[in-house]
């Protein structure tokens, strides 16, 4: 608005000089000329305020909108990160188990997934067993679902002590567990699962009065192995445990 003003007034002055104005068609003294043109020039500032006052308000209001469009991105970007946080702590939450603090079934398949990569890749040993309570029914039966609560809770308090941090645990049912043991053969891996079964008999305290025992069926994983055929494997040789009389470990054929 101030650069056409000052183009229209220079061009006005100029022409009006030089006489080859519009102006010189109006009047004919030179006074006349310059009066008429000084009318001209303040029309023309009247004009050109409300429009220069106009643009200042836009000008602001865009300056105003950017500002609130940054602040929002901002906002957006902290509730985003924010949210990526409750996402992470409520997956982490998730992976344990509420009753146990073990991995939950989930947790400890997709670390057995990892594990069967990693042997197929680099062909170390895995081994994984299963162990389920015995009898775990008539605990509860005899001394109610709290204190079968309180043995639960003891074994996988008992799991975690016995066995070495580099192994996995989680519960994948009821009464029933899952230990990875990377980097074991059957046979050394046998001799930890041992260990854990003698550690479940000397629970001590209340739970001691329920007599717990564990079985546990054992597989190494072989090519071709899946988390589908590992966990099938194991499954069979704790069936095997417990049909041969139970506290007892049984490897996969
Ligand atoms: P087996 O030696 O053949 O494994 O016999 P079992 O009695 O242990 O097996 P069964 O499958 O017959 O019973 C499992 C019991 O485990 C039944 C169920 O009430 C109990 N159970 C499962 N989950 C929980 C739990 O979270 N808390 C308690 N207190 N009991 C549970
Ligand atoms: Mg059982
Ligand atoms: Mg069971």
């Amino acid at each position: 608005a101030v650069i056409s003003t000052a183009i229209v007034a220079l061009v006005a002055i100029i022409a009006t000089l030089d006489a080859t104005g519009p102006v010189i068609m109006a009047t004919t003294t030179a006074e006349d000329r310059m009066l008429l043109l000084q009318t001209f020039l303040a029309c023309q500032l009247l004009i050109s305020l409300p429009v220069a006052s106009i643009l200042e308000d836009r000008a602001s209001q865009a300056a105003n909108a950017l500002h609130r469009e940054q602040t929002l991105r901002s906002e957006a970007e902290k509730a985003r990160r924010q949210a990526e946080l409750a996402n992470r702590k409520l997956s982490i939450a998730a992976a344990r188990d509420d009753l146990t603090g073990l991995f939950t079934r989930t947790r400890i398949i997709q670390k057995l997934e990892k594990l069967i990569e990693r042997h197929a890749d680099k062909d170390t040993p895995l081994t994984v067993a299963i162990f389920d309570i015995d009898h775990f029914k008539m605990v509860n039966d005899r001394f109610g679902h709290i204190a079968g609560d309180e043995v639960l809770r003891a074994i996988g308090q008992i799991a975690r002590d016995a066995m070495p941090r580099r192994f996995e645990i989680g519960r994948i049912g009821g009464e029933e567990f899952m230990l990875l043991l990377p980097g074991q053969a059957v046979e050394t891996a046998a001799g930890y699962a041992e260990q854990l079964r003698l550690a479940v008999m000397t629970l001590s305290g209340q739970q001691a009065q329920c007599g717990v025992t564990i079985s546990v069926g054992m597989t190494e994983a072989r090519m071709g192995d899946t988390v589908k055929t590992m966990m099938r494997a194991a499954d069979l040789a704790l069936y095997a445990a417990k049909s041969s009389g139970r506290n007892q470990l049984k490897r996969a054929a």
